[in-house]
């Protein structure tokens, strides 16, 4: 990865921890999913709460507090959720994806069309130890949506 796009994919990690997208739960209805996370290594919390509608995830909201990298993930993931109106099935393989890349200690690296603001941590599989952190929030939903 170039320098450049190092510092670029700093600064949105650094945006979205600022800027949390969908932070706030949306109220516990039917049809919908909560899950809550930890990361106990880093300090880490994610409640995450998916609300679908048939095969399609209406929307995803989040609550959380801990590290930069784990918030902004939490944020991002929303983000992509939101605009990109996923099937559970399309979200199942984004995760599946995500976690795939984030353990290939830098072999793997993200697709900005496939993952937008997201693709920002591919950097964070070279980091073993801060993978847990940008995982957090995509096991939420993972979990939550085999609740919801
Ligand atoms: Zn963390």
């Amino acid at each position: 990865m170039s320098d450049d796009l190092d510092a670029l994919y700093r600064e949105l990690i650094l945006d979205h921890s600022k800027h949390p997208q969908h932070f706030g739960l949306a109220p516990d209805a039917d049809h919908t999913g909560t899950s809550h996370q930890k990361n106990p290594v880093c300090g880490d919390e994610i409640t995450l709460r998916a609300r679908v509608d048939g095969e399609q995830i209406a929307d995803v909201t989040w609550e959380g507090r801990g590290c930069s990298i784990s918030q902004a993930s939490a944020s991002m993931l929303a983000d992509l959720v939101g605009e990109e109106d996923l099937s559970r099935g399309e979200a199942i393989t984004l995760i599946e994806g995500f976690r795939e890349a984030l353990r290939s200690r830098g072999q793997i690296e993200l697709d900005e069309d496939v993952y937008g603001d997201a693709a920002a941590l591919t950097g964070v599989s070279k980091f073993s130890a801060r993978v847990k952190c940008a995982m957090l929030a995509w096991v939420a939903l993972e979990d939550a949506l085999a609740k919801a």
